[in-house]
């Protein structure tokens, strides 16, 4: 025992030393071993070096006292277990190192396969497997990793040998190269070590398994793993594990192969074993492209039995974990080996199906169902699609359709190239041969990427997957010129720069700018899942929509109200703008009432429609909020007209243009949006607030007629004292009450107000007696608590969050500890002199998962959010109610679905799958 407590656990055939409860400690890989052997499935046996050795070493830059012995005897251990020793020129073992964090970081950190094999060793290996051939590839592959990743050799320069060779033996692939062949490379790759380091390859393997420890535990600290991390908000002190495994190869004859596989597909959900399959190879085959994998389920008909095994213990392990499984493995001879297992990262598509049917299926509980679908995931789902509705255009090629989507931007043809043009504003699409998790700076910018190689577990397609993003993989008809930095998509050259637009969803390519289309998205399992999660729910979550469609949408969404109509929204219409520039501009009473009656018919036809639309549920209209010179025209475009007008010398029009143009100057404000604005102008132009409030009540009065049942919520914005919402709720009422009079009928209305104002929210005690409901304006109330502008602020409020001044945009997710105290106290403030009053928030925040949880736990009513939005904040608010009923739901999230806060990288899995070489 040393200072950081036991830094070894054992996994084999007779002692298992950790289990599924150990991932902080064992890592991932180590405690998914740990468990897998407990559970009898076949795994090679080996030994995991906790996370509290790497911290140690980070820190202290040597290993803890003991360690060796620790190290010494589990490697005794190891020997007795498999039969062979280290080292060993008869029966050499061999081991493969490899990183293993307690958050999955996919090929951000090194592996290092056939530690053992030095130039005695690999004639043991040959006798032993009969193949003079598969010894002295393992050993050059030894050398080539091992150089690289611990003696620091480029990678180039082993590259560069290979293809001498390979051209010179006139063969494409590495299997097809001769004894002979491979005797030149092992002597050529030794030689290139003594070279750049001026010693020779190391031959004592255990100094090959120190070295190895040593260099895996460093690349915690890779600048690729740090911008990874930075990335996925994955904390610098966990610290990484490392296995060290007991080899079993997959290319050891027509018995053997190497596959990876996903216990239920996780691009769609379908509760099928999913995967890939190579006889007689090794992982790097599948990176390299040169060979095409089979489906899994080819192995049915190859090897029926093993077939059959693998789907028992896989399904063994999605029963133990209670969670889709995604898991590599190996068969050696006919034997069947689990490498990995870990819970697979899917798409959000994948990702509903899969827990709804886990929940059916009675596997999991509706509340794990709800918990592991990620709210903002869903936009994914929800994603915009290419708009073919002009005919389809002729595609130039087709690849895997690896994530879905769609994608229109510019070609880049690098990551860096990819980063440079998103830098100047561009929409970005990372076009090459495959990705690689240096590549991760370049995909974080980029909206799509399309790869020549690969398919449904290459790198760049399941980190699209878990960034959400479209992606198509494999697209062979993709050469890339060096060169001249182009690149032949089909018949067609392309330079970076040109644009080209993806479907993601069919895997097809397209030159040029295809238009967009929103996405519809929902389907049975989604539904299922958002009929769950408003069952769940503590809070409401109701829409924005300020025209018939938005509130026929609302309603198909299941919102439970609209919690916001911006009524100013419907005068943008030509025909109606016209008629309010002619209210705004009246020189008199007379005038501008004739102007309102002409929009009164308007406005009320559309507060029809939401009526009808949304029966029995509340629609809430809010009074007219912006200034109003939004919409008069500018003075330059007055003052060009006048000029017109003078030039062909209608002097009548120029001189009432005249006028306009003064008036426009005289309303001009320097600080509109702290100007006359809000109810502002109801009390300053009573005769908009009464046509506004008409106009709604008579919508009422016809659609309760019709046989609806009509909720109109009367909203007043942006109210900053008690004196304004008394006088503004005296009006509507008068104004109501003389409506019902002259109709001999009467429908319920109520009124609220807007807390959009910091005085409003420190008053709402007062202005909570005048009104029913109150409802955040959480854009205004950000704004003014801060003193942000919400519209020119961009600038410095990007330079915030660069110098993490912010942790998030305070316009996005709600501002906690300001703006949320403000709005803490105005609850508790309402509630005091008003108890029943509602509560409401319909900012933008209000369809922020983050913000969501937050005002759930303000005790308030409900929330409101774009139409699009509806799905997202529906699951958030389902999560809000969950994780504050069991804090620990929080953990529970992580730890069943940890591959959702790191993306699976094929290239980790494919390099370490290649420990089955
Ligand atoms: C708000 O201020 O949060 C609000 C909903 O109003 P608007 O965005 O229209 O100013
Ligand atoms: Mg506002």
């Amino acid at each position: 025992m040393n200072l950081v407590g036991k830094c070894i656990y054992r996994f084999g055939k007779d002692s298992v030393e950790g289990d599924g409860s150990m991932r902080e400690l064992l890592g991932g890989k180590g405690v998914g071993l740990a468990e897998m052997t407990r559970l009898g499935v076949p795994v090679p046996p080996g030994f995991t070096l906790a996370t509290n050795v790497c911290r140690y070493w980070l820190d202290q830059k040597t290993y803890p006292k003991g360690l060796q012995r620790e190290m010494d005897d589990a490697v005794r251990w190891l020997e007795i277990e498999v039969g062979s020793r280290l080292g060993d020129p008869v029966e050499p073992l061999l081991l493969s190192v490899r990183s293993g964090a307690p958050i999955s970081m996919p090929g951000m950190m090194d592996t290092i396969l056939n530690i053992g094999l030095n130039d005695k060793c690999v004639l043991g290996l040959a006798e032993r497997s009969g193949s003079m051939r598969f010894a002295l590839d393992s050993y050059r592959r030894l050398i080539q990793m091992f150089s690289i990743v611990v003696l620091e050799v480029s990678k180039h320069r082993f590259d560069r040998a290979l293809d001498e060779i390979r051209s010179s033996e006139r063969v494409l692939e590495d299997s097809a190269l001769s004894v002979d062949a491979l005797e030149t490379i092992v002597r050529s790759f030794k030689s290139i070590v003594l070279e750049v380091t001026g010693k020779p390859f190391p031959q004592d393997p255990h100094e090959q398994l120190r070295l190895a420890i040593d260099a895996v535990f460093n690349s915690w600290n890779s600048p690729r793993a740090k911008c990874y991390r930075k990335l996925e908000g994955i904390s610098e002190s966990l610290g990484t594990a490392v296995t060290v495994q007991t080899m079993v190869f997959g290319n050891r004859g027509e018995n053997s192969g190497t596959g990876v596989g996903f216990t239920r597909n996780p691009s769609t959900g379908e509760p099928n074993i999913f995967g890939e399959f190579l006889f007689n190879a090794q992982g790097e085959d599948i990176v390299a492209g040169t060979r095409t994998p089979v489906a899994i389920a080819e192995l049915s008909k190859r090897m029926p039995e093993l077939f059959e095994e693998l789907v028992s213990v896989t399904t063994t392990l999605e029963r133990h974990y209670r969670d889709v499984q995604e898991f590599e493995f190996t068969i050696e001879d006919g034997k069947l080996f689990l490498l990995q297992t870990r819970s697979a990262k899917r798409s959000a598509l994948a990702a509903v199906r899969t827990s709804v049917d886990m929940a059916s299926e009675g596997l999991i509980t509706r509340s794990e169902a709800l918990l592991r679908v990620k709210p903002a995931s869903l936009t994914e789902m929800l994603a915009p699609q290419l708009n073919f509705s002009d005919g389809d255009p002729q595609s130039l090629t087709t690849g895997f359709a690896a994530s879905p989507g769609a994608a229109v931007g510019l070609i880049a043809f690098s990551a860096n190239e990819a980063v440079v043009m998103a830098a100047a504003g561009k929409t970005v699409i990372l076009v090459t041969e495959e990705t690689t998790a240096d590549d991760i700076h370049g995909m974080a910018v980029a909206t799509g990427f399309l790869t020549a190689r690969g398919g449904a577990t290459s790198h760049a397609a399941v980190v699209a997957r878990g960034l959400g993003k479209c992606c198509i993989t494999g697209a062979k008809d993709i050469s890339h010129d060096l060169t001249s930095g182009t690149a032949r998509i089909g018949s067609e050259t392309f330079h970076s720069g040109d644009w080209l637009s993806l479907d993601g969803s069919t895997g097809r390519v397209f030159a040029g700018r295809l238009p967009l289309k929103a996405a519809v998205g929902t389907n049975h399992y989604l539904q299922t899942l958002l009929d769950w999660a408003i069952e769940e729910s503590s809070i409401e979550v109701w829409a924005n929509a300020d025209t018939p469609e938005d509130a026929a949408r609302a309603r198909t969404g299941n919102a439970a109200g609209i919690g916001l109509c911006r009524t100013e929204h419907m005068f943008f219409d030509p025909k109606r703008l016209n008629h309010m520039r002619a209210m705004i501009l009246a020189n008199n009473e007379l005038d501008r009432s004739a102007a309102l009656d002409e929009l009164l018919p308007m406005q009320q036809h559309d507060f029809e429609e939401l009526f009808r639309s949304m029966s029995p549920l509340p629609v809430t209209i809010r009074l007219l909020d912006p200034p109003l010179h939004e919409f008069l025209p500018s003075v330059e475009e007055v003052t060009s007209e006048i000029a017109a007008a003078r030039r062909e010398e209608n002097w009548d029009a120029a001189i009432q243009l005249e006028t306009v143009r003064r008036r426009i100057e005289t309303m001009r404000e320097s600080n509109p949006m702290m100007g006359h604005r809000g109810c502002r102008l109801s009390l300053t132009y009573p005769d908009i607030l009464r046509m506004q409030v008409r106009a709604i009540l008579q919508a009422a009065l016809v659609t309760a007629g019709e046989g609806f049942a009509p909720v109109p919520e009367i909203m007043v914005p942006l109210i900053s004292s008690e004196e304004e919402m008394k006088v503004l709720a005296e009006a509507i009422h008068e104004t109501a009450s003389s409506l019902f009079a002259e109709r001999q009928q009467t429908v319920p209305y109520s009124v609220g107000a807007m807390i959009e104002l910091p005085r409003a929210a420190i008053c709402a005690g007062r202005i909570a007696k005048h009104i029913s409901f109150l409802s955040f304006g959480t854009n205004d109330l950000t704004q003014m608590t801060y003193g942000f502008s919400r519209d020119d602020s961009r600038s410095y409020l990007d330079e915030y969050l660069k110098q993490e001044i912010f942790a998030a945009d305070p316009f996005i997710t709600i501002d906690e500890e300001g703006v949320g105290s403000l709005m803490k106290f105005a609850i508790g403030a309402a509630q005091e002199t008003n108890p029943g009053i509602k509560i409401g928030v319909c900012g933008e925040h209000g369809g922020d998962p983050e913000s969501i949880r937050f005002f759930s736990s303000l005790g308030v009513d409900y929330v409101s959010c774009s139409t699009a939005r509806l799905p997202v904040a529906q699951l958030a608010a389902g999560h809000a109610k969950l994780r504050s009923e069991a804090p620990s739901c929080v953990s529970l999230e992580c730890s069943t679905v940890p591959a959702e806060t790191g993306s699976v990288a094929n290239v980790e899995r494919l390099e370490e799958r290649s420990h089955s070489v």
